[in-house]
């Protein structure tokens, strides 16, 4: 925390809502160390801490063992019974979670889904099948929901840009149709940029993060000290349709020799379809086929040299590869041979490629880390006391 005004001003560095992030970010703090590292008059202090005992934001779970004289007890943020609803959509499956505020998948369902479909038509399934999920615990208190989603999206504003991916998504009022059934926060982000800031967290690393999310499409996300980067227009880490060659097959984009037209799943499934490919999970499970292992290195050889652009232009110390096809070993090695040979050497001295540390829960986990930050920020918690 820093703390550039008077710690005792109500909104300034040390208000409610200040004091609540730093009693967040580690668990069992005792009034006297949250006196010293506050800088409060013990007044100041015990009025703040009062107020978020009585917003329910804090409680004393249990006091210190080891203290001479009477024992302390120690405060924590009151993350009892709260979750987040997570939708985590890909362009052809999609998983509902209800997460503790840690980003641990507490409940979840997988389903197969069609993303071009208009949200019309998909969100009120979507909805029904997690209240059914949220019902399963009555005292559950959804506190805000996180949706990740295969196309670009503005953070600031929540809206969705153009897709060839999502016709019909473009402008579509999702905050409603969620506020309608839940009145709270919703935070959208990027399915590949979720996924990316879930792994920056499983990973616990600080510093930069490459990762890609390799399924159907082809989507990366860069994560700078715990931050994703969402860009100028919402696209950051929109590397499907970066063009590899003037030529080559038609994307639906309406190009020719994008990346995502070369190596993505679907790509992959319609240079297959003769040999008895019909779904992803089809090719993963033929990952031994000499045909396939064709299809698949050179697929992987082309992500690769695009990924090498982006390694020597961020130089990240850790590349996660996820996605069902991301995380097939021979993937995973084609790729970083690829990037190792065009990067600069400077820029992979250090940098590790890793499989997805939290295999399908890491965007589950991006997206409620975002919720929480949103939901639990100084600033918000100090509006809801009415302090702003
Ligand atoms: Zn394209």
């Amino acid at each position: 925390m820093t703390v550039s005004g008077h710690p005792d001003s109500p909104t300034g560095p040390a208000s409610p809502g200040h004091l609540l992030e730093l009693i967040r970010g580690r668990p069992g703090w005792t009034r006297q160390q949250l006196l010293a590292a506050t800088g409060m008059s013990r007044t100041t202090l015990f009025e703040r801490l009062d107020q978020l005992f009585r917003a329910g934001l804090v409680y004393e779970s249990g006091a210190t063992g080891t203290a001479v004289g009477r024992p302390a007890q120690r405060l924590r943020f009151d993350d009892r019974n709260r979750v987040a609803l997570v939708f985590d959509l890909g362009q052809a499956h999609g998983r509902i979670a209800i997460a503790d505020l840690f980003g641990r998948t507490l409940r979840m369902e997988t389903l197969r889904l069609d993303i071009s479909r208009p949200p019309s038509q998909l969100l009120p399934r979507l909805l029904g099948r997690a209240d059914k999920l949220l019902r399963v615990d009555e005292d559950a208190q959804v506190v805000g929901v996180g949706m990740g989603i295969p196309g670009p999206v503005d953070v600031a504003t929540g809206r969705l840009g153009a897709s060839t991916t999502m016709p019909g998504w473009e402008g579509y009022a999702i905050e409603e149709a969620i506020r309608s059934r839940w009145d709270v926060p919703l935070l959208i982000e990027n399915d590949a940029r979720a996924f990316a800031l879930g792994e920056a967290s499983a990973g616990g690393e600080r510093g930069v993060l490459l990762a890609v999310k390799y399924s159907t499409g082809i989507g990366a996300g860069i994560v700078v000290d715990d931050r994703v980067i969402g860009g100028a227009d919402g696209a950051a880490g929109d590397i499907g349709h970066i063009r590899v060659a003037d030529d080559g097959p038609m994307c639906r984009c309406g190009r020719r020799g994008c990346l995502a037209a070369w190596a993505s799943g679907r790509a992959l499934l319609e240079q297959l379809a003769g040999h008895g490919m019909h779904t992803l999970e089809d090719i993963v499970h033929s990952a031994h086929d000499p045909e396939v292992v064709t299809a698949l290195r050179t697929a992987a050889a082309r992500l690769g040299r695009v990924l090498a652009a982006l390694v020597a232009s961020v130089n990240p110390s850790t590349l996660v590869l996820g996605g069902i096809l991301g995380q097939l070993p021979i993937v995973a090695d084609e790729v970083e041979r690829r990037v190792r040979a065009d990067a600069v050497e400077r820029a992979t001295q250090r940098l590790r490629v890793v499989p997805a540390r939290a295999g399908d829960d890491s965007a589950t986990l991006g997206l409620t880390l975002m919720v929480v930050r949103h939901v639990y920020s100084a600033a918000a918690v100090d509006a809801a006391l009415g302090l702003s």
